[in-house]
């Protein structure tokens, strides 16, 4: 599967948006889109055509698959999924992504970025209700316990990480236990706990042409 591997802060001058893709560098004045707020490339700076109704709902579309490092086979997974649920398909998609395991450890705290989360669930750094779990697509479920493997707990980047999550906080739908390197799935998360930018119907839009 491929994967992106270039310069991340290039995504976010793309998107016109803060995608939180560097841990701890994204709270520096360093962060690239504060730096450069203008599109990347040669003609970046050049001024914008008006965009067309599509290219509105590609551009949302490209935003959260990349604010949850998705490639667009998988992400495009999630939606077929999200159709087959009841209620809203925009809203049942981003409960869907926010559900990943790879999100819920950094939602945490226990990981700077997604891109790091996905590296450590992998790595076999967590359990789920006592079970090591090492797929970062595992869909956590309310009452659900994540904790960091005891001999995990060492890991540098783990307690930097941790050190640090009091500025990002913690969403509502999760409960961080700190000190005991614990965190427990409070209730599936709503609407308003996620990211309140994203405009899911278009993206609903996009995929139903
Ligand atoms: Fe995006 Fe973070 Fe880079 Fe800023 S530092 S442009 S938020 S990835």
């Amino acid at each position: 599967m491929s994967r992106y591997i270039g310069p991340v802060c290039r995504l976010c001058r793309r998107e016109e948006a803060k995608l939180f893709l560097k841990g701890e560098r994204c709270y520096t004045d360093k962060c690239g889109y504060e730096r450069r707020q203008y599109a990347p490339g040669q003609h970046g700076q050049s001024r914008r055509r008006k965009q067309s109704d599509y290219g509105t709902q590609l551009r949302e579309k490209q935003k959260v698959k990349r604010l949850y490092g998705l490639a667009e086979r998988q992400f495009r997974g999630y939606f077929h999924k999200a159709l087959r649920l009841k209620g809203q398909t925009g809203e049942n998609l981003l409960v869907l992504l926010e559900r990943r395991l790879d999100n819920a450890v950094y939602r945490l705290g226990f990981a700077c970025d997604h891109a790091e989360a996905r590296q450590l669930v992998r790595h076999g750094h967590f359990l789920i209700n006592g079970k090591r779990v090492n797929i970062p697509s595992y869909l956590v479920r309310a009452n659900d316990v994540i904790e960091v493997a005891e001999k995990s707990r060492k890991i540098q980047r783990i307690n930097d990480s941790l050190g640090s999550v009091e500025r990002r906080g913690v969403p509502k739908w999760l409960e961080l236990e700190k000190a005991a390197f614990k965190g427990v799935v409070k209730a599936m998360p709503a609407r308003e706990d996620l990211n309140q930018s994203i405009r899911e119907q278009l993206i609903v839009e996009l995929y139903s042409k």
